[in-house]
């Protein structure tokens, strides 16, 4: 039986009927299969995960990531109409991207659909046909205006250009969003887990979010709702697949209180902006600049663990110190670190990358999960030292000690000891 509610929907009717997508059974001829790593969109087939026509799904979750939920109210409130299906007219991308070698490997990129950008081209024919498919990646262009920059131009390490930096001192760039697509039987293979087993933690471990990881083994691709990574191109962004035109890049992870706020405990915001500052510098010179923006705040445990950790830290047994800046972590979060590197170069591959000039990262982790990947990495830029604030010494210091890229070697024993951060209140 189905009922009406005037009160949550403003009168609109809705439909309340729920499909439960929770039974093997529940595949209809409309479902279109997907070829992980096919060489042509069509015969890889898209993602479908709108909602407007259940029988054509053929993912579990949905799109816009953690955003689903925002969407979720807003229907609820009846601000928002569940069936809209988006006018894709003039959203394409300014630049061509792709296709690469690398999209049509099942094994270079598992956590990102390279098909998803401008899918109404790419899946024309099935539009024509009332296909409900969603971009997952966007691009567009923008220029930025940052303090830091203009303070690099008024210093003169970066000259105005009138190409990309402007006489008014902004850089032009190009930007991408990408929302994850985690296709499970690669996560799994590039894990080294079973993915039955995959399957099973991811259900339990999001509280039972997702009963088709167990009843729907035949969907294959998950929208999870975390946060979409974004990427900045400086230069032309056909040169990125490249390997003779030298490519600058930084692989940063968000960390909101530094990178928005300007604080001070860590280097994030300064070894981001002295990225821009190269990859600017490099495309000025005939090359390319990438920064990919990937939102794992607190090495991907989350604000919240992240500000007790800094609590933890300040007020141990002989204050913040260098020595003792991971253990601080691990006890509160239970490990030091759950980024997960080994996914952070498929959005490079998406790109068609295969070599970095200049990887301005320390992170050996980082490092490792780029290599591995198959792209080579000519030079490792550590951030000078006059960027580092006072108070991040403790975290610099902790991560060389840990066997972190630094040119300088790193401080060991009571010299590591004595590095040392700000009390509370202090
Ligand atoms: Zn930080």
């Amino acid at each position: 039986m189905e009922k009406q509610s005037s009160s949550a929907t403003n009168g609109k009717p809705v439909n309340r009927h729920l499909i439960l997508a929770s039974h093997s059974n529940l595949k209809f001829k409309e479902t279109l299969s997907i070829n992980w790593g096919a060489k042509t969109a069509m015969e890889r087939g898209p993602v479908v995960a709108s909602l407007t026509n259940p029988r054509a799904r053929n993912a579990i979750g949905a799109h816009s990531g953690s955003y689903t939920v925002y969407r979720a109210l807003s229907i609820a409130s009846g601000k928002f109409p569940p069936q809209h299906r988006p006018d894709l007219e003039n959203t394409q991308s300014p630049v061509q991207i792709g296709p690469y070698s690398q999209w049509m490997d099942p094994t270079k990129i598992v956590s990102l659909d390279p098909w998803g950008l401008d899918p109404q081209i790419g899946f024309k024919p099935l539009f024509e046909q009332g296909y409900d498919i969603r971009p997952s990646i966007a691009v567009t262009q923008a220029h930025l205006q940052i303090p830091e920059v203009a303070e690099a131009i008024a210093k003169g390490r970066l000259k105005k250009d009138g190409k990309i930096v402007l006489d008014t001192g902004d850089i032009k760039v190009t930007k991408v969003a990408i929302e994850p697509v985690w296709y499970l039987p690669g996560m799994a293979a590039r894990l080294g887990v079973d993915e039955g087993e995959l399957r099973r933690i991811l259900f339990q471990e999001t509280g039972g979010m997702y009963p088709e990881f167990i009843t729907r083994q035949d969907l294959k691709v998950w929208l999870p709702p975390i946060g979409s990574t974004t990427v900045y191109i400086f230069g032309d962004p056909k040169d990125l697949a490249n390997p003779k035109v030298e490519l600058t890049c930084r692989v940063h992870d968000e960390c909101n209180g530094s990178d928005v706020f300007g604080s001070d405990i860590c280097t994030c915001r300064p070894y981001l902006m002295y990225g821009i500052e190269d990859a600017a510098r490099t495309a000025q010179r005939g090359g390319v600049g990438l920064i990919a923006y990937y939102r794992k705040e607190g090495r991907a445990l989350g604000e919240v663990t992240k500000f007790l950790v800094y609590n933890a830290r300040k007020r141990q047994k002989g204050g913040d110190s260098a020595a003792t800046y991971f253990h601080r972590t691990e006890c509160v979060a239970g490990t030091e670190d759950a980024r997960f590197q080994e996914f952070m170069p498929d959005c490079l591959h998406f790109f068609g990358i295969t070599k970095i000039h200049n990887l301005h990262s320390m992170s050996n982790m980082k490092y490792d999960a780029i290599v591995k990947s198959g792209i080579e990495v000519v030079n490792r830029i550590s951030i000078p030292d006059e960027l580092i604030p006072k108070d991040a010494q403790v975290e610099m210091e902790a991560k060389k000690a840990a066997g972190y890229f630094s040119k300088d070697g790193a401080k060991q024993g009571s010299a590591l000891e004595s590095v040392k951060g700000r009390k509370i209140d202090e």
